[in-house]
């Protein structure tokens, strides 16, 4: 077994792993209650996208609730898991349910992983829109 320190993010962090009274701090990596090398490295950019964007008056980027990273990121500041928090890796379970009874597991998470690319095409042409 090993230690996991982590700060109570429902209770501190924005989606884009800021701070709610300061965000012009962010935070990033396991210790924001993410679990593992991929959410970890991606937590990290999603933060420094944000606070980039920021900087550059650009909108900020919401990855949409149907994505893997949105539903991290989503997971990691709901204040509706405060007191309950435990660190979270990437899992179809923490996706919103597609509200279909599908059988075949490969099956299943292909209709998931098609809902996010969609959804993430969409975010990124309404942000695309917005740069131009
Ligand atoms: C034994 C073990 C096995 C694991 N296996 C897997 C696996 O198979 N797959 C997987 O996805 N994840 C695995 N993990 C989890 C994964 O390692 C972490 O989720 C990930 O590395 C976290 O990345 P991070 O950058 O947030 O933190 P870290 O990798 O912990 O990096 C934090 C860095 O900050 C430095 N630091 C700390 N305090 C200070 C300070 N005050 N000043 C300056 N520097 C400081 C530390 O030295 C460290 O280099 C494993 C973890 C452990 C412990």
């Amino acid at each position: 077994m090993h230690r996991n320190t982590f700060i109570n993010s429902p209770m501190l962090l924005n989606a884009d792993f800021s701070m709610r009274e300061r965000p012009e701090i962010y935070f990033a990596g396991q210790m924001t209650g993410v679990e593992g090398y991929m959410e970890s490295a991606a937590s990290g950019i999603i933060a420094g996208t944000a606070a980039a964007r920021k900087l550059l008056g650009l909108e900020p980027v919401q990855l949409p609730r149907d994505t893997m990273l949105g539903a991290l990121s989503a997971y990691i500041s709901d204040p509706f898991n405060d007191g309950k928090f435990q660190p979270m890796g990437a899992n179809m379970g923490i996706l919103p349910d597609i509200g279909v009874r599908i059988k075949d597991k490969k099956e299943k998470y292909g209709v998931y992983a098609k809902r996010a690319v969609e959804s993430l095409q969409r975010e990124l042409d309404r942000i695309g829109k917005d740069n131009s």
